[in-house]
């Protein structure tokens, strides 16, 4: 067990925490960053990243995270890998407790634990997921050009990363559990429109189908759940969009939340409920969700927390 007695404790390690570090430690402020159990975050378990600015060629998400970590030691940032379990955000200095039974007590935390995506449960969705299944259309739309894809889900991000994917794919099959939409009306329109995308109403999926050599999708197995016949669907790739889940549970009851469990931040900055804890990334963000947008924001909280610290 330590004790770690620091200015700024940043509470993650995707771009968001890795950014606010690099900023603050060039602030000469020392932060000490926790990085939480999935090291890097979502990054990690994507395979290429071709949108991220820099990389002329496209780098794996696991490489660029563990850029972004050494980059953030280099500067100075403190980085323990370890879990924060509890959080006392009602005094001075902020508290939190550890999975290895160490302390943090820090004058201003951001917090960067990021969302996680929603998953199928199914066991052949795990195994290929990053060789065929995603959960982010932007980040993976472009490896399918010309090929059949489907997408899970019937909310707004399924409908958008339906017509999303008809840019490069030949063809999109959207499935969706019941026999309506819950995504906008205006984006329904859009979706009902598009020739490229076609409809399985009330229908799950129950399996992934694929090859082993080379580890890749080749199709679905999906129910209708109505008259509980079974089909097989052949596709490439499949993209669930299911919703994500915001990795709040930690501070529920001490800092204010949106409706979808998202931290609120006010207005354009990252300030939170409480003066002296900021949020970044994928925590507070349920629209954009991209690694370029967290780093962004992980940047302002930073910078936020360097003036907190200044006025105090
Ligand atoms: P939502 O929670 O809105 O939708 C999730 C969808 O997944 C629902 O249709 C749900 O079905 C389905 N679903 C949930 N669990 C399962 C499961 N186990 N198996 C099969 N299907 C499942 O999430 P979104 O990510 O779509 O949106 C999150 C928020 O972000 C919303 O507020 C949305 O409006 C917003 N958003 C806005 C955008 C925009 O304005 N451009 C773009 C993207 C998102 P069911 O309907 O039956 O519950």
């Amino acid at each position: 067990m330590a004790e770690y007695k620091r200015k700024v404790l940043i509470i993650g390690s995707g771009p968001a925490g890795y950014t606010a570090g690099i900023y603050i430690a060039r602030a000469g402020l020392k932060p000490i960053l926790v990085s939480g159990a999935q090291v890097g975050g979502q990054l990690t378990i994507t395979t290429d990243v071709e949108n991220f600015p820099g990389f002329p060629q496209p780098i794996a998400g696991g490489l660029l995270m563990e850029n972004m970590r050494q980059q953030a030691l280099a500067v100075g940032v403190e980085i323990v890998d370890d879990t924060i379990i509890e959080a006392d955000f009602s005094k001075r200095p902020f508290i939190c407790n550890s999975e290895n039974h160490n302390l943090y007590s820090a004058e201003a935390v951001i917090l960067c634990t990021g969302a996680s995506a929603r998953w199928l449960g199914i066991p052949s969705e795990k195994k290929f997921l990053g060789f065929g299944v995603s959960a982010c259309a932007t980040c993976d739309g472009f490896f399918y050009r010309g090929k059949d894809v489907a997408v899970v889900g019937g909310g707004n991000t399924a409908v958008e990363e339906a017509i999303y994917l008809t840019n490069f794919a030949r063809s999109v099959t959207l499935i969706h559990r019941r026999d309506q939409l819950r995504a906008d009306k205006a984006m329904q329109e859009k979706l009902f429109k598009n020739h490229k995308i076609s409809i399985e109403w009330d229908s799950i999926i129950e399996e992934v189908l694929g090859n082993e050599k080379p580890l890749g999708v080749t199709g679905l197995k999906i129910k209708n759940v109505k008259d509980d016949s079974s089909k097989i669907l052949n596709i490439d790739g499949l993209f669930v969009a299911i919703g994500h889940k915001p990795n709040t549970d930690l501070f529920k009851g001490q800092i204010a939340l949106d409706n979808d469990g998202y931290i609120a931040t006010k207005g354009k900055s990252c300030a939170t409920s409480i003066p002296g804890i900021f949020a970044a990334g994928d925590v507070q963000d349920p629209n954009y969700r991209q690694a370029i947008v967290a780093a962004g924001t992980g940047c302002i909280a930073a910078l936020e927390a360097e003036r907190f610290l200044m006025d105090k």
